[in-house]
């Protein structure tokens, strides 16, 4: 007997659950849980305290040249405020501001308060002067927030279920070192 009116107290309280959430908006369920919300435009006046540097590529056919205003287009659509990223580093090596740096970015689950977020336009082939111009901007910001070269990561070091940023982690670091001297 205990246990019926435990079962139905368990009915009655998802009811009462199911119920209660009719009357709310709809939560737009690709909207990262880790994405805190930033309710005014102006760059908060604090600089934030950056501990990594986490590199991507868009995922996006290589022969695609896109760049920040695009993946801002795709990131609103996903019901972000703006682009996720604080850099883009087009096909050509020209590097555009996505997101200011004082603000929390919106591309790595867990990461994102500390991080800034680089990332280079295609899947497989990232272009010479893009490959360039990612070491340069890498080198500026670690010199700008004083971060040693382990502090520069790539997405799927902070999360295993992605190959992102498809360059060699040992490469990049290489060149990174060699530009440092
Ligand atoms: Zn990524």
């Amino acid at each position: 007997m205990g246990r019926f009116i435990s079962i139905v107290r368990q009915i009655v309280l998802w009811l009462v659950r199911v119920l209660s959430r009719l009357g709310q908006p709809m939560v737009k369920s690709e909207s990262p849980p880790n994405v805190i919300p930033i309710t005014s435009k102006a760059e908060p006046e604090k600089p934030r305290v950056i501990k990594k540097i986490v590199i991507h590529c868009t995922d996006s056919r290589d022969s695609l040249d896109i760049g920040a205003a695009e993946i801002g287009q795709w990131h609103r659509r996903r019901g972000w405020l703006k682009i996720g990223y604080h850099f883009v580093v087009r096909r050509s090596g020209l590097i555009e501001r996505g997101r200011e740096e004082n603000m929390i970015g919106a591309h790595v689950k867990g990461y994102n308060v500390n991080s800034l977020g680089l990332v280079w336009v295609g899947r497989d082939n990232c272009t010479d002067d893009q490959y360039q111009s990612l070491v340069k901007l890498t080198r500026y910001l670690m010199k700008k927030y004083n971060l040693p070269i382990v502090a520069v990561v790539g997405h799927w070091e902070l999360n295993s279920g992605k190959t992102c940023p498809n360059i060699s982690r040992v490469e990049f670091r290489q060149t990174l070192e060699k530009e440092m001297q």
